[in-house]
């Protein structure tokens, strides 16, 4: 068995799909191991680490790969490089384009897209969406300290006091909880809100206050929040326009699967808000929570600063790979049999991720 891991090519990509610890453990289990010349240079791993651990170290060429991992969607000169029926698995981006989708089943490669990843327990381990929002919510806290102008801390001094900021999480995901923790570690005052009510009591448990219109739970069975009614979305709206304007740092984290994020920060409450004041938004690569956030740029609008830098993890990627690493290697480990790959079809993770087999879409989500 060969597995790949070649070079991300997506602008913007650090991190890589395997690590010295999961080369090592594929290795031990008697694959030969190819890293493409470079991969781990952004998370700071260098050939030499993978090598030292068994790896070859190759300048291109995966055509005869049987596995090849990846952390983003291939490149298309990858793709019709692959062998029929190789295994392709990473985050390939299934929602919103079809083409893209397309070109994957093209390959012939049987393709699992890690983001779909069903919210089982037994699932955890192989959970790129969670492994890489909880660094994302750490980091957006500390980008949002990094522009804000004021101290996150209450200080007093000689001078005069120093008041704490006040820091309001909007969707209390992986991401938002782990928002909440670290922006508790740098002192502020912080409150967040869901539209689960399941997530008030994690809010409480970590010292934050919960800020919760009177609203129908909002949580389906597959632990995911679906769209809100008409009438709820302006309950809501009311009720965290009224909080928004007395904050100084909003996080915002709130997705719905396979739909563009919802809109929590309407330009008018942008400009209810104090000049200084810093809105990260995470979900500006689905569309945003804030309508005025645009990808990878920060835009300033009455004073508020917006932050729009896309996939947050990835700036974090000596720590995001490994993570990363380790779910790719747990979930093609349900894939080796004695040495030898043999796909379950009716393992309910390899199911729910598996969007291409033999030249075609397979997924119900995705056009099979
Ligand atoms: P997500 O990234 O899909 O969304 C982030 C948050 O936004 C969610 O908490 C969601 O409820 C919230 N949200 C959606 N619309 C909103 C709105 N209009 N206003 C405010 N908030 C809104 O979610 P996630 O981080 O992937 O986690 C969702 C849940 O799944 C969590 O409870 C998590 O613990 C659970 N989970 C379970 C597993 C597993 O069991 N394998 C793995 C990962 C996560």
């Amino acid at each position: 068995m060969k597995i790949a891991i070649p070079t991300e090519t997506q602008v913007g990509e650090s991190r890589v799909a395997a690590s010295p610890d999961t080369v090592k453990a594929f290795v031990k289990k008697g694959a030969e191991v190819v890293v493409q010349a470079g991969a781990g240079k952004g998370a700071s791993i260098p050939d030499d680490a993978f090598a030292a651990v068994g790896a070859k170290i190759v300048p291109s060429g995966f055509g005869d790969a049987d596995v090849v991992l990846t952390v983003r969607r291939p490149s298309g000169e990858l793709l019709s490089s692959l062998k029929r029926g190789a295994i392709l698995m990473g985050g390939l981006e299934p929602y919103g384009d079809k083409a893209g989708l397309d070109a994957i089943a093209a390959s012939g490669a049987t393709a699992f897209a890690m983001e779909l990843m069903p919210r089982i327990t037994r699932a955890q381990s192989m959970d790129i969406l969670s492994s890489q929002a909880n660094l994302a919510g750490y980091k957006a806290v500390i980008d949002a300290a990094f522009h804000f102008t004021r101290a996150f801390p209450m200080m007093m001094t000689a001078a005069g006091t120093v008041p704490a900021a006040k820091v309001f999480i909007m969707g209390v995901g992986v991401a938002g909880l782990q928002a909440i923790a670290t922006a508790r570690r740098l002192g502020g005052i912080v409150s967040a809100t869901d539209v689960r009510k399941a997530t008030e009591e994690q809010v409480k448990s970590l010292g934050a206050k919960f800020v919760y219109a009177d609203i129908a739970d909002a949580a389906t069975s597959g632990g995911y929040a679906k769209e809100l009614s008409a009438e709820d979305k302006a309950k809501q709206a009311a009720l965290v326009a009224a909080h928004v304007r007395t904050q100084d740092v909003i996080i915002t984290t709130a997705l719905i699967p396979g739909r563009p994020a919802p809109v929590l920060i309407t330009q008018e409450m942008v400009e209810s808000m104090k000049p200084g004041s810093i809105i990260v938004d995470l979900a500006v690569e689905r569309g945003g929570n804030c309508p005025l956030s645009r990808p990878d740029e920060i835009v300033e609008h009455h004073g508020v600063k917006i932050v729009g830098t896309v996939n947050l993890a990835g700036k974090l990627a000596g720590n995001a790979s490994p993570l990363f690493a380790k779910n790719l290697m747990n979930f093609l480990d349900l894939m080796i049999k004695d040495g030898a790959l043999k796909i379950d079809d009716a393992d309910e993770c390899i199911k729910g991720t598996m969007i291409a087999r033999d030249g075609a879409l397979v997924h119900p989500m995705f056009g099979a």
